[in-house]
């Protein structure tokens, strides 16, 4: 209801990915030929069978699962972290258009729903961003995506219960050790009872090192949590 009235008052005259013109919704946010293309993409995508990390050549597990296994039972993302599922990604992020976690909402709880390992979800966390990011955008991207997914999952979806408790620096230009050192304790379960023995999904946008995914899981498990799993949007390259 308010997406349509959303819809109404501020309408898209461009697809989001790559700018073609047309009439565009929150439930139809990119074109056609980007739909295909995402989805082509997605399907010949040969994956590492635990973090979800698109894999070079072969199968099975990828080098970092193998020698440092994480703590979560799966990940999986939608696609790739390439065109257009990095623009996408972009534009909710950079460009504030809020309205698109809507349809990336979607396509996550989709990937969950297709793989059974995900089951059972009792409780549905987002990945806590950082403050100061959070208070240039004004919204939480991953809290966003996790509305999304619990609302089409129909599990409950709980933002306040994991909190960063201590800043990070950017950690785009950071070796994975550095990401993982800076990490360690940054988050933390407001309330251990409400995670006691649940199987949690957390939701973030781009898997990259893995890290802030690991860092979570390990929090979560750590305070009483049974079982962790992570759903992305998208995810990086792994060997
Ligand atoms: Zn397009
Ligand atoms: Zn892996």
């Amino acid at each position: 209801m308010l997406n349509r009235f959303l819809d109404i008052l501020f309408p898209q005259q461009n697809c989001c990915i790559c700018r073609k013109e047309g009439r565009y919704s929150t439930r139809r946010p990119w074109c056609e030929e980007c739909h295909k293309t995402m989805f082509n993409m997605r399907n010949c995508m040969s994956i590492c069978d635990k973090c979800g990390k698109c894999l070079e050549e072969g199968e099975g597990l990828c080098r970092d699962c193998q020698t440092n296994p994480p703590g979560f039972d799966i990940a999986r993302a939608v696609g790739p972290y390439d065109e257009p599922y990095r623009i996408a990604i972009k534009v909710l992020k950079f460009m504030g258009r809020r309205h698109l976690s809507v349809q990336m909402g979607h396509l996550m709880a989709r990937a969950v729903q297709a793989e059974p390992r995900f089951m059972p979800i009792d409780l549905i966390i987002p990945v806590p961003v950082s403050q100061a990011n959070f208070k240039q955008r004004g919204f939480n991207q991953t809290e966003e995506l996790a509305r999304q997914i619990a609302k089409d999952l129909h599990i409950k979806m709980d933002a306040g219960l994991l909190r960063r408790v201590k800043e990070t620096p950017s950690q785009r230009e950071l070796t994975k050790e550095e990401r993982e050192k800076n990490l360690l304790f940054a988050f933390q379960v407001k309330d251990n009872k409400k995670i006691y023995r649940k199987n949690i999904l957390l939701v973030d946008d781009v898997y990259t090192t893995g890290s802030t995914g690991r860092e979570c899981t390990r929090t979560l498990l750590e305070a009483g949590a049974a079982r962790v799993s992570l759903i992305t949007w998208a995810t990086g390259k792994g060997f």
